[in-house]
């Protein structure tokens, strides 16, 4: 189940020096192990046949992009993946925009991590030949009334540190984009698409040929931290297969439930998170436009806009769907929202030339009518676990922000000195 492609690993032994990170580089573990044992009445015993220095649960991109800093910071690093491929959970159900980083609340995760993410990103992509295109957006007002919400967004942006918007008249959005129909747009030309696949394959490759390792087909059920590590077991086995000394839970719409199996894990530090299903329909026929579309955002997402894939085709969506489980089926009545929507942006567009597309289920930390909540990074200076950081709500703009993240991580966790991956500048 191990599959190592090549590379440098370090094998398997223990070099306290280095794998430790330096944020439990004390008796954590210790004061940790005794109050395990004292509350269950038992020392464990571990069986554990593989030790290395940090599991990352979950190869979409999140964590292939945590697991491949971490793999450029010297650490040995395995990938748990359920599946027997990376990249089958959110990461391949989504839009596959390259955001700039307009909506955000300035100094949030997501607007800090999306504006350095992108910029990261395209410089990855244009480093290792990973199609993607800088399309450009318009965010479209269709009434008066919405002017003041496009200069909201324009001054939100600046705030982020995005200052590249341009605003266009009604005349002035029609020179490029004929098809549309608006009051006024502002136009964002560091936005743009890209090939999710290529990308994560791409950072799968780079972490192995540091001597990463992925498992697939590795489910984790269950997790407990001790004074030698945090052991991990997998489906099928009855004990813990490996213990590591950093874990860290990139299992996306999942990272709740693997928090929650953590034995002894505090569940104040699990938060609820909330099922928010996109709903995709694609167009039959020519593209209308060839840059991106937006409305002005809507609660829960960004609102039924228009994406372009690599090679042209046009698709409508995400909606907002709640969800109390897991489905990923597009329900065709909900096409009846997406004409009128889409048709005050593009008076064009025919009827029954929408087909239902995909959907992607968004783990947002904030319900219906609630305020849009930031990722969530929690680590032991907040739960109090040594070597356990669960990432929580990594919902949009996580594919931008993945090398951000991924280089926040390496900071916190890489020991000093350590050389980190090229596109490292920190956050
Ligand atoms: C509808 C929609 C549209 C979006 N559009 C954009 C966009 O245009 N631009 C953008 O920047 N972002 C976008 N996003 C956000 C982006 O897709 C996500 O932030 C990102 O893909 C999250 O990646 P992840 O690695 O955290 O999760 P995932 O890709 O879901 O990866 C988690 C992995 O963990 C594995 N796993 C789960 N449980 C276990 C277990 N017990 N043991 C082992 N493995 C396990 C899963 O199999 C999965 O492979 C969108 C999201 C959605 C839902």
């Amino acid at each position: 189940m191990v599959n190592r492609r090549s590379g440098g690993g370090t094998g398997n032994k223990w070099n306290w020096i280095t794998l430790f990170p330096p944020y439990c580089f004390d008796s954590n573990f210790e004061r940790w192990e005794r109050s395990y044992a004292s509350n269950n009445n038992k020392v464990r015993e571990a069986k554990v046949s593989v030790d290395v220095d940090c599991v990352v649960i979950g190869a979409g991109v999140i964590g292939l992009a945590v697991a491949r800093e971490l793999a450029y910071a010297d650490h040995e690093v395995v990938i748990l993946e359920q599946e027997h491929c990376i990249g089958s959970g959110i990461s391949s159900r989504n839009s596959e925009v390259i955001h700039a980083g307009l909506y955000y609340p300035p100094g949030s995760l997501k607007a800090v991590s999306c504006v350095d993410g992108k910029k990261r990103l395209y410089a990855y992509c244009e480093e290792r030949h990973i199609a993607h295109r800088r399309c450009g957006k318009l965010i479209v007002a269709t009434d008066q009334a919405r002017l003041a919400d496009l200069s909201a967004i324009d001054a939100n942006a600046r705030e982020c540190g995005v200052s590249d918007l341009e605003w266009l008249s009604c005349d002035a959005a029609r020179q490029i984009e004929p098809a549309l129909e608006c009051v006024a747009a502002l136009f964002s030309p560091s936005t743009g698409i890209i090939d999710t696949h290529g990308f994560m394959l791409s950072l799968l490759g780079d972490a192995e040929d540091k001597g990463a390792l992925i498992a697939y087909g590795s489910t984790v059920e269950s997790i407990i931290p001790t004074l030698a590590g945090i052991e991990i077991r997998t489906t099928g086995f009855s004990e813990p297969q490996l213990r590591c000394r950093t874990l860290i839970n990139a299992a996306g719409l999942n990272a709740g439930n693997i928090a929650r199996s953590i034995v002894g894990f505090p569940a104040s530090h699990v938060p609820k998170i909330s099922y928010a299903k996109g709903n995709y329909f694609a167009l039959t026929g020519k593209s209308p436009f060839s840059r991106l579309i937006y409305p002005l955002p809507e609660p829960g997402g960004l609102g039924i806009h228009f994406t372009l894939d690599l090679v042209g085709c046009a698709r409508f969506g995400p909606d907002v769907e709640w969800l109390d489980s897991l489905n990923y089926e597009v329900d065709e009545a909900r096409v009846d929202s997406f004409y009128p929507s889409i048709r005050k942006y593009w008076p064009g567009l025919k009827d029954d030339h929408l087909r239902p597309a995909y959907a992607g289920i968004r783990p947002k930390l904030s319900g219906p009518g609630e305020a849009a909540a930031d990722f969530c990074i929690s680590g032991p200076a907040e739960h109090g676990v040594p070597g356990v950081i669960n990432l929580f709500g990594l919902e949009s703009p996580g594919l931008t922000a993945s090398l951000a993240i991924g280089g926040r991580l390496a900071k916190v966790i890489a020991p000093s000195g350590k050389t980190l991956a090229p596109d490292h500048q920190g956050l």
